[in-house]
């Protein structure tokens, strides 16, 4: 199985565009800075997918569109999730938990994806779900780990992804609840139940 992103040639069963057409895009839509933050969540999903036995090709496609909504304005979003039905807890929230559902949707309409597992991946990718396909943990993880990305933890969180993925689910969703909690921020439901049964469910001792 291919580990390595930039080798990845990719058939037609997901998407029409080609691995160079999407990237070209995504430098058109998005800044250099987020651009080089997507490549490292490529790079480090299909490296994990040839380790945990997941298509190569839809983690990479799930990787390159997970922060396609990220730059949108906030009225185009609000739009959508009106006009597509979404959850209206959401108008509570803002842009950060908002680019999750609202990407998964216009994936679909702008590159016609339909495959369920790659738009979960991405509709998940912020606050996670009490239940995860693989690639949804793959993407949570990736996103958290990539090359990219410096905080205290980071290490732990790089470690549990090559030896643990569920461990690392668990390890991501607690320390970002409690940075969230610290900073005082206001938490997404979806996000509460994705601690109550990745890290409070999972811990022996209550
Ligand atoms: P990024 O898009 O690559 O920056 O990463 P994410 O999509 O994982 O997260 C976007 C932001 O949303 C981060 O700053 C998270 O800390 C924040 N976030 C995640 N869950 C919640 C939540 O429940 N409430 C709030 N207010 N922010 C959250
Ligand atoms: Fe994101
Ligand atoms: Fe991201």
């Amino acid at each position: 199985m291919n580990e390595r992103s930039e080798e990845l040639v990719y058939s037609v069963n997901y998407i029409t565009h080609t691995r160079d057409e999407l990237i070209a895009h995504l430098k058109e839509a998005i800044s250099s800075k987020r651009v080089e933050h997507i490549l490292g969540v490529e790079k480090t999903a299909v490296e994990l997918a040839a380790q945990y036995g997941e298509n190569a090709e839809k983690a990479s496609i799930a990787a390159l569109l997970h922060d396609f909504a990220k730059e949108r304005p906030d009225e185009e979003m609000r739009d959508l999730i009106i006009s597509e039905n979404m959850d209206l807890e959401l108008l509570q929230f803002g842009n950060n938990i908002w680019h999750g559902p609202t990407g998964a949707s216009l994936v679909q309409t702008r590159f016609g994806v339909t495959d369920e597992d790659i738009l979960n991946a991405i509709r998940n990718h912020t606050v996670g779900a009490p239940e995860m396909r693989l690639l949804e943990k793959i993407i949570y993880v990736a996103d958290y780990i990539e090359p990219g990305r410096h905080f205290p933890g980071v290490e732990e969180a790089r470690r549990l992804a090559y030896t643990d993925l569920d461990a690392a689910v668990a390890y991501a969703t607690e320390q970002t609840l409690h940075h969230l909690m610290e900073k005082r921020a206001k938490i997404y439901p979806k996000a509460i139940e994705t601690y109550n049964k990745w890290v409070a469910e999972k811990t022996k001792e209550h």
